[in-house]
């Protein structure tokens, strides 16, 4: 079963595509938090950024970093929130790789993305050294 942004990718279902090369394709999100708000996947299906091959991974921010700009100069936004909702506890609802490039306004009433924490955690030094070097053990 191929997830519908596959379906946009094989040309099934429409879609306002706004850039595509070999590796990438970029679309309107059809239910924009701003106008612009653009999504740039892989043309292959993969559903984690941990899933992601390491080519893919490049040509996929190659992506990112160039509609970045056109997305803000085409609605004149101020800034953009960029972001991947990584996993269904993190609010992912399509399995399939997706990058979110949000325009975003002086006081548009949005929040940063801090604004995704629910109850913050109240670490000790210990436990963050801990983290972190768990972290770089693994990286
Ligand atoms: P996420 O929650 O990160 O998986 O976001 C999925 C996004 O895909 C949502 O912002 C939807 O509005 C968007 N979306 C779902 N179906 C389509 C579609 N057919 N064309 C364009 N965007 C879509």
């Amino acid at each position: 079963m191929s997830t519908i942004f596959s379906q946009i990718v094989e040309g099934e279902i429409p879609a306002r595509i706004v850039y595509e090369d070999e590796t990438t394709v970029a679309f309107l999100d059809a239910n924009p938090l701003a106008p612009g708000h653009t999504l740039v996947i892989p043309r292959d299906e993969y559903e984690r950024l941990n899933d992601v091959p390491d080519d893919v991974a490049a040509a996929l921010y190659d992506t990112v970093h160039r509609l970045v700009p056109a997305v803000e100069e085409s609605v004149d936004a101020d800034a953009t929130t960029v972001a991947f909702n990584n996993g269904k506890a993190a609010g992912q609802e399509v399995p399939h790789v997706h990058c979110h490039i949000v325009p975003r306004f002086e006081g548009d009433g949005g929040g940063p993305i801090h604004a995704i924490a629910g109850d913050r955690p109240d670490l000790g030094d210990d436990e963050l050294d801990d983290i972190a070097a768990d972290i770089e053990s693994r990286s």
